[in-house]
């Protein structure tokens, strides 16, 4: 559509909006925008989808960069959620972070109360700031060296030693604890002790936890959501 093209999704102008038909049977619900808007793949590629087929849509340069879509799908990632329905066609979708999540796929609404977890990180050690990144916990998710130190990525740079899991997550007789495999620096700061390699911590609402003392290490504030 040259010039004229417009977003299939445009939030304001649905000239260019896809009208499901009948022999599209098959094809659902995978052709329906209504169904499933581009919006469930989480707030970080909603983001690069607007700038991409909006912003920038005609004028290149305000695209995002490759780099910005693997950040992007990196955070994406750390916010999934397996569906509760054993029958579900996809089996992991987006937590959306509202208050009534259900599962785009198949409509199984979300009924557990689980931990988020918001990363911080200090460029001085001191004051520690928000990096727009936060883990949705799940029974036996995993927690990477690249969530406990922000200089860290998992790309293609990143060493066999940094691929190895830190830690992991797990629901144990009505609670949440992180068992703690290789953080040699971990404290519980709401406490003030030292959770050494080998031993866990229970995850409660408001607490804070030290990932690492080391340069660009990640302080985790917990909450737990119920829904
Ligand atoms: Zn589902």
């Amino acid at each position: 559509m040259g010039e004229k093209a417009l977003f299939i999704e445009h939030p304001t102008d649905s000239s260019n909006r896809y009208v499901v038909q009948e022999n599209d049977q098959d094809f659902l619900p995978w052709v329906d925008t209504n169904a499933l808007p581009y919006a469930i793949m989480g707030p970080y590629l909603k983001k690069l989808f607007d700038q991409a087929f909006m912003a920038g849509l005609h004028h290149p340069p305000a695209r995002p960069t490759a780099d910005n879509w693997e950040e992007a799908l990196v955070k994406t990632i750390d916010l999934l959620q397996p569906c509760l329905n054993p029958g579900c066609v996809k089996g992991w979708y987006v937590f959306d972070n509202s208050a009534r999540p259900v599962c785009p796929y198949c409509g199984a609404p979300f009924r557990v109360q689980l931990p988020v977890l918001d990363f911080y990180s200090s460029r001085d050690g001191l004051n520690f700031r928000p990096d727009d990144h936060r883990l949705m916990v799940y029974h036996n998710q995993y927690l990477y060296p690249w969530h406990v130190n922000r200089g860290l990525f998992p790309n293609e740079r990143l060493s066999e030693a940094d691929k190895k899991p830190a830690g992991y997550f797990v629901f144990h007789k009505n609670r949440w604890i992180f068992i703690n495999q290789t953080l040699a620096g971990l404290q519980d700061v709401t406490n003030k002790r030292s959770i050494a390699p080998g031993n866990f911590v229970e995850l409660t609402n408001g607490l804070k936890l030290l990932l690492s003392p080391e340069k660009n290490g990640r302080l985790v504030h917990v909450s737990l959501i119920e829904a």
